[in-house]
């Protein structure tokens, strides 16, 4: 059973409450219409929501690890696109936080809290997805700062976020030892957005192309040394990996619960399908896989707050188990409720689209199933 502080208690309940008074009766135009939703961004940042990691002494709240878990399923339960509006500005954050200087943190980290601004994330690029220690995009110094140029895709918020850490090598041929962390603000001449994606599913979440043509950024854009950028990524991942892992199973636990609803209302043969074997079956394998789930995600955001020596295959451990369970899931939900499922009028199937990046993005699971097993392995 996790034990939650009374802070912890009423912030997810308040979180829960915003996501299905506010959030759910949107989430299917917002699928629709696949809009930047600015409407819930503009009340997570009435909430606090954006704020959380940031250090007291920039006006955030320093939220652990659980409790961002905890806005982070409470959100997801309802709407998958609002929830990772969420989790890639934290990841965002997360190298912000670690490698900033006290003069870019005082720059920074307040107009996030005051003005709501979102964070960016810009790892990928067309020909550096799993295999991200080789991207292209290039820094070349120029006096006091760097040139920039280079392409990032499937970039999260992108269009929405103010602000993009970014990732970039001096030489390429030094792969990871190459790699630099640069703060880019979305008004900077040389950065514009590109090619907006039409996907599958979080159609509410914007992803797009993030272009670089010789963006001048000074020299205190940089986050950390030259060359500390892979150390920053690899330091926030686990946290964002656990973030991921939490989202997939607020979203397979929202499924869930309509679908079973649904059981308990349709009838067939002169009973409420609820009471058949088979559906009952489907039911508590679904329920089994979230259970697991939930004890694995919220035992890897206790080790990452306790900075556990382990966490990070934990945190793949987490990400893993928790978007392959959310992916069987959600499927099984819109097989429980038969062509009704399938339709837009329930939101199992917008949940069953939602669900599939879940298995692509922060690593792959091939990825992290790497990382598992390697990591077991080192350590016999
Ligand atoms: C909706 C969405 C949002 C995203 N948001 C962001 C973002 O905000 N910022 C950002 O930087 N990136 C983002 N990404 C990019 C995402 O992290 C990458 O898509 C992901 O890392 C996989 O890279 P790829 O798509 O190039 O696939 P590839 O790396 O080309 O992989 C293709 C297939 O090969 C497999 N594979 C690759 N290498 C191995 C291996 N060594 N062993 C076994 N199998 C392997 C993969 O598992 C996969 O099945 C986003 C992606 C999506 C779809």
């Amino acid at each position: 059973m996790l034990e939650l502080t009374e802070e912890q208690r009423l912030l997810r309940e308040s979180v829960g409450r915003l996501a299905r008074e506010k959030i759910a009766p949107r989430a299917a135009e917002m699928d629709a219409s696949q809009e930047f939703p600015e409407d819930i961004h503009r009340l997570f940042v009435e909430q606090g929501l954006l704020k959380l990691k940031i250090p007291h002494a920039y006006g955030g709240v320093p939220a652990d690890a659980v409790t961002c878990c905890l806005v982070t399923e409470e959100i997801a339960r309802v709407d998958g696109s609002c929830s990772l509006m969420l989790v890639n500005h934290l990841a965002g954050l997360a190298p912000l936080i670690a490698g900033s200087t006290e003069e870019q943190r005082s720059r920074f980290l307040p107009t996030i809290v005051e003005e709501g601004h979102i964070v960016g994330f810009a790892l990928s690029e067309p020909e550096a997805g799993s295999d991200a220690a080789s991207l292209q995009t290039r820094a070349r110094k120029d006096g006091k700062g760097y040139r920039l140029t280079g392409t990032k895709c499937f970039i999260t918020n992108g269009g929405a976020a103010k602000v993009f850490v970014l990732f970039a090598t001096l030489d390429p041929a030094l792969k990871k030892r190459g790699i630099t962390a640069y703060l880019v603000e979305e008004e900077n001449p040389g950065a514009h957005i590109g090619k907006k994606e039409d996907k599958m599913g979080m159609r509410a979440s914007p992803t797009t192309e993030l272009i670089l043509e010789d963006a001048f950024v000074p020299e205190e854009a940089r986050i950390g040394g030259e060359g500390e950028g892979w150390g920053l990524l690899i330091e926030g991942l686990s946290e964002t990996r656990i973030l991921i892992a939490a989202l997939s199973l607020g979203l397979a636990d929202g499924a869930t619960e309509v679908a079973a609803r649904y059981t308990v209302e349709r009838s067939q043969f002169g009973k409420a399908i609820s009471t058949f074997q088979g559906i009952q079956f489907m039911l508590a394998d679904m329920l089994m896989g979230i259970e697991t789930a939930r004890s694995l995600v919220y035992r890897a955001a206790r080790m990452q707050d306790q900075d556990h020596p382990s966490v990070r295959r934990y945190a793949s451990m987490a990400k893993c188990y928790a978007s392959d369970m959310a992916m069987r899931v959600t499927t099984d939900a819109v097989q429980m409720m038969g062509g009704y499922g399938y339709m837009k009028d329930y939101p199992v199937e917008r949940m069953m689209r939602d669900a599939k990046v879940l298995q692509i993005f922060e690593g792959t699971n091939q990825i992290q199933r790497m990382i598992i097993a390697r990591d077991y392995l080192a350590g016999l």
